[in-house]
């Protein structure tokens, strides 16, 4: 058997990627599924409809490489993570539709448990902080949506997944109800510490634990997908929640190790081993993937506005006219000439959690042009990027080693080098920046014994660049200083 079948389910489109021995790709299917959205900030998936789309990129992705399932050693999951989905585990049909992660129907459910008193608990718990983001708000919501499904619930006959769950269970002809570690981790259901189901937290949002699945390592056996499928039973042998398998994906399996994606917003995972590091500083707690697939821990914080910014400076302002574009201004001028952009277009998180503020570009004088503009606009991701860094450092006493990049500004150059100067780190961009299915990839491949262990992975991880720091320190305080400084004259809380 040659190949791998990773699965990335994804929260607009699914994707099959196959990967063979070398990590090269050898097919890749993706197809974007529908996204309801019934009312202002609601959003909904048909697990159907995830379900059809998944089946369709796998065998599309099969028919791409010429292959059959008898040629696919087995198959990794990664997945949107959070999302909700209720199913009756006798006839395997959903109670309605998935609410997804973005959803905020739960907004004031969330806000009651902050003012109740539970956010202590629930972090010391689960790592995170009460948000509708996660799945016990979701869930405790559909339960108290229809009396008959509360009574089924009660009865044992409704089960509860997030979406890995949901495409296991119907990969395997309704077997098998189980999730990783990973996923487990951010339905705030889930204790971290104990790696359990917490009896307390699912009595608090009223959840009868025969819905929850049996969790199960990142990387090992889930089950097999049924023979109607693919022709031929083919092994799960890894799931993982997006964010999760991106770092694994990374090869950021050592602890100090940090992973961004510098998407629309920006995600950074740090890796803090066995060790859970409850953050001073709004960030959260989350599992990972542990090296020999036991459950590790990390910190994760988000940077709300990252290539957004670029997509701003084209879409609104105009001045440039592709994203790509801004690497050649902001290298067509020395510096900013001391302008700053602090892009608080939604409020600032993490370290200054201030809902009220709003972007502001500084430092302007007579001689600022659309370059120098542009350039603080780069600047201020990689600002942003070393304000959440700093914050890892500080929580969990551990040097940044190491920065893994991804995502679509993560092809910006400049970007990366002044990453590397600001943050003092070395900046690795892979050849493949498909981190997430690559991840999957790791997590299965290893499970099954398809590649022997990590060190023969990073022989295959690629490199496409690597940026290393050349600032002097007092350049980069002065900047850092600077950056600060224009944050503070934004902050309203
Ligand atoms: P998402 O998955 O969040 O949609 P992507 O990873 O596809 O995001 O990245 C798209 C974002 O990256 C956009 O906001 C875009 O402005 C930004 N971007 C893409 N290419 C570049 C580039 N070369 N330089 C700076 N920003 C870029």
């Amino acid at each position: 058997m040659k190949f791998i079948m990773s699965i990335d389910c994804g929260t607009t489109s699914e994707r099959c990627m196959i990967f063979d021995h070398q990590l090269n790709i050898k097919a890749v299917s993706q197809r974007e599924f529908k996204q309801i959205y019934p009312k202002a900030g609601w959003v909904e998936q048909d697990p159907g409809d995830i379900w059809e789309t998944l089946l369709y990129v796998c065998r599309d992705a099969l028919t791409k490489a010429g292959i059959r399932a008898a040629d696919i050693a087995s198959i990794g999951i990664a997945n949107q993570r959070e999302t909700t989905i209720v199913w009756d585990r006798y006839t395997g049909k959903p109670v309605m539709n998935a609410i997804v992660w973005q959803c905020r129907r739960t907004a004031s459910e969330a806000e009651k448990l902050k003012t109740g008193g539970y956010s202590e608990k629930i972090k010391l718990k689960t790592g995170l902080i009460p948000d509708a983001y996660f799945s016990s708000t979701k869930l405790k919501w559909i339960l108290e949506s229809d009396e008959k499904i509360r009574k089924s619930a009660k009865n044992g006959d409704l089960i509860f997944g997030t979406v890995d769950s949901w495409v296991i269970w119907k990969l395997t002809g309704c077997k098998v109800h189980a999730t990783d570690y990973t996923n487990a981790s951010r339905t705030m259901l889930f204790n971290i510490q104990e790696f359990k189901w917490d009896e307390d937290l699912l009595r608090t949002f009223g959840i009868p634990k025969s819905m929850m699945p049996a969790v199960l390592p990142s990387s090992g056996y889930f089950g097999e997908t049924e023979e109607s499928v693919f022709g031929k039973p083919i092994p799960i042998m890894g799931a993982a929640g997006d964010q999760q398998a991106a770092l694994f994906g990374q090869c950021c399996h050592q602890p100090g190790q940090v992973k961004n994606t510098y998407g629309t917003g920006g995600f950074l995972l740090m890796n803090t081993g066995n060790r859970p590091v409850f953050s001073s500083g709004g960030l959260l707690t989350t599992i990972s993937c542990g090296t020999g697939g036991e459950p590790g821990y990390a910190l994760e914080g988000s940077v709300f506005v990252a290539g957004a910014a670029i997509q701003w400076l084209r879409d609104e302002l105009g001045i440039i006219q592709s994203a790509a574009q801004s690497e050649e201004l902001a290298l067509s001028v020395e510096d900013t000439s001391g302008c700053y952009f602090v892009p608080a277009f939604t409020g600032l998180g993490a370290p200054y959690w201030d809902q009220s503020a709003r972007g502001a570009i500084l430092g302007l004088t007579r001689g600022v042009g659309r370059g120098h503009i542009v350039r603080a606009a780069l600047e201020a991701i990689a600002f942003q990027t070393e304000d959440i860094l700093e914050v890892m450092r500080k929580d969990s006493g551990i040097n940044v080693s190491r920065l893994a990049i991804d995502g679509g500004a993560a092809q910006n150059n400049f970007l990366a080098e002044f990453q590397s100067n600001i943050s003092d780190v070395e900046i690795i961009r892979p050849a493949c920046v498909e981190t997430t299915a690559l991840g999957a990839a790791f997590l299965a491949g290893t499970g099954c014994g398809f590649w022997k262990g990590l060190d023969e992975i990073k022989d295959y991880y690629k490199v496409d660049r690597t940026f290393s720091p050349s600032m002097s320190i007092s350049e980069r305080s002065r900047l850092l200083s600077g950056w600060h400084d224009a944050v503070k004259r934004v902050l309203c809380d």
